[in-house]
């Protein structure tokens, strides 16, 4: 796919420095990662490797083990176009499943021989006359790369609250994300901190098998059931042997999820139905008046990721577990202390506490163009041009980077929008001889100000809560994506170079 100039090129710089010169460097062996090496492979690519931290492949569904962890879309869409599996056994398959699936993919496109394990990405910069990003591993090794494309995740670092005293604590204490299953659980006291999208899947499971579950509730979530089952072998025979009747299946799912658009992003009002729902989940599962108003959100449906359980509130609703709604002021050595003054003794903590996903990359990691600290670039927060490419860093496409969230359908959708782009770049690269585009800086700006207009009306700014989409310091929205996915996908369709600076190796040839 590659021209012959840029072969050159590459091939020059080669021989002139002793490690590795790869054409594309993947970081992360999740969706993005995967997705990506799978669409260079077909495209006909071969000179690429992918820097994995961790030692197997699945990036969140290889890290995210707690009991309960599932996905909450369907499986029939929350899996790449290219690879549709019949053989999904739930309709919001588990975590183990999609992480085999991701493998499997990994397998049968021939990634295994790409793949760098237990090497994590300690810092990329960029060299402004080699045209060439330097990756240094955590490990000391270095390898240069002509394309990194960084599918690290939106949410891969956990988020541990500074609550004073956590260090006095003597007992087990551990993240959802990185799950001590060497500690037994079993006739323990345990304190969960945190009702999001990761508590509410793994209360229900640890719930029977704890003495006293101390819940540590700041706000409570919008939850609506989950419309799960299993799959019979015949359905999957049937979709197995009509690949056409899964694309409709997909296809169905997909429509279905991107009608919540109009309600999160037009008008918050149309998510009435949702806040029906999820009322009447609540008054059928919880009985006691005072539980169920301490479980009642008072912000705007849809302000927050909408969680999906049959099991959160029944869970909740069992007599060994305490609701507890004051703020946590301290953690002793044995216990929890509260605003109102009360102990909660535990034997354990569990953070479920989720992710920084304002700062998806710590200071010292990625130095662009002069040497300039992607950190220094977002003070503002993340943002970047169509989520992928961020101006005075090169050559660095970012998958699921800034604003390509969403809180409606599957983000596997979106990382595929963003591949097509980033294999669009390669080829404009390839075939006008060109050795880096940058995006244009006042093109990245007007960008991002039409995401804060469309920002205005839409539920996250309306919906009157405090959420991690929210950039800390100036409230900017910089994980959500405020549209309709196919619209994003409209967007990313071509490559669109004219508004990158475009450059060889010593000439700037375009702008
Ligand atoms: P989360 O949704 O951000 O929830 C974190 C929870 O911790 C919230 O209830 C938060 O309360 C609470 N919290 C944070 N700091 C606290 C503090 N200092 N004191 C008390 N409570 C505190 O994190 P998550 O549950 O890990 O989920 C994160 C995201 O991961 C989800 O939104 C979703 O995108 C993804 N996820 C997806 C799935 C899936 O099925 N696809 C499953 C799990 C996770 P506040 O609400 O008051 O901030």
């Amino acid at each position: 796919m590659h021209g012959a100039l840029m072969d050159a090129g590459v091939e020059a710089l080669a021989t002139e420095v002793t490690p590795k010169v790869y054409r594309v460097l993947i970081i992360g062996a999740g969706f993005s990662g995967i997705g990506m090496a799978v669409r260079l492979r077909q495209s006909g690519e071969s000179d690429f490797v992918i820097y994995e931290q961790e030692a197997g492949i699945g990036g969140t569904w290889w890290v995210n083990q707690y009991p309960g962890c599932a996905c909450d879309i369907p499986s029939h869409l929350y899996s790449f176009s290219f690879e549709p599996n019949p053989g999904w056994s739930r309709r919001f398959s588990p975590q183990a499943e999609i992480r085999d699936y991701l493998a499997g993919c990994a397998r049968k496109y021939d990634l295994l021989g790409h793949m760098r394990f237990n090497t994590a990405v300690a810092s990329l910069r960029w060299l402004e006359q080699r045209a060439l990003w330097e990756v240094t591993d955590a490990k000391g090794g270095v390898v240069f790369a002509k394309v990194v494309v960084a599918g690290t995740g939106a949410l891969s670092t956990p988020d541990y609250p500074q609550i004073p005293g956590i260090e006095r604590f003597r007992g087990r204490v551990f993240h959802s994300q990185r799950w001590d299953h060497d500690y037994d659980l079993n006739g323990k006291r345990v304190g969960v901190i945190g009702t999001g999208a990761s508590a509410i899947q793994f209360v229900p499971e640890i719930q029977p098998a704890v003495t006293r579950l101390n819940l540590f509730q700041r706000t409570p979530p919008w939850v609506i059931p989950k419309p799960d089952r299993g799959f019979s072998p015949w359905e999957q025979r049937l979709l197995g042997a009509f690949p056409k009747l899964q694309r409709l299946v997909r296809g169905l799912i997909y429509a279905a999820h991107e009608t919540r658009v109009l309600g999160f992003v037009f008008n918050p009002r149309l998510m009435g139905f949702h806040k029906l729902l999820a009322l009447n989940l609540l008054r059928r599962q919880v009985k006691d008046r005072a539980l169920r108003s301490q479980l009642t959100p008072r912000y705007g449906i849809g302000c927050k990721r909408i969680l999906i359980s049959n099991n959160y509130y029944p869970a909740v609703a069992q007599p060994n577990v305490a609701l507890i709604t004051s703020a946590i002021r301290e953690i002793t050595e044995d216990a929890v202390i509260t605003a109102d003054e009360q102990q909660h003794p535990v034997d354990a903590l569990i953070f479920g506490t989720g992710f920084k996903a304002s700062t998806p990359f710590p200071r010292g990691m990625i130095f662009g163009r002069a040497g300039q600290d992607i950190l220094d670039a977002w003070r503002d927060g993340p943002q970047a041009y169509k989520g992928t490419t961020v101006a005075g860093f090169p050559n660095l496409f970012l998958l699921m980077g800034p604003n390509t969230g969403l809180g409606h359908n599957s983000i596997v959708y979106m990382i595929e929008s963003q591949i097509s782009y980033v294999l669009g770049a390669l080829r404009t690269m390839a075939e006008h001889g060109v050795s880096s585009v940058d995006v244009q800086p006042e093109v990245q700006q007007r960008f991002n100000l039409l995401l804060s207009k469309r920002m205005q009306g839409a539920v996250w700014t309306l919906g009157n809560c405090k959420s991690w989409y929210r950039h800390p310091q100036t409230g900017r929205n910089v994980v959500i994506w405020p549209g309709f996915s196919w619209a994003f996908r409209r967007e990313t369709r071509r490559f669109d170079a004219e508004v990158y600076q475009l450059t060889r190796a010593e000439v700037e040839v375009e702008r």
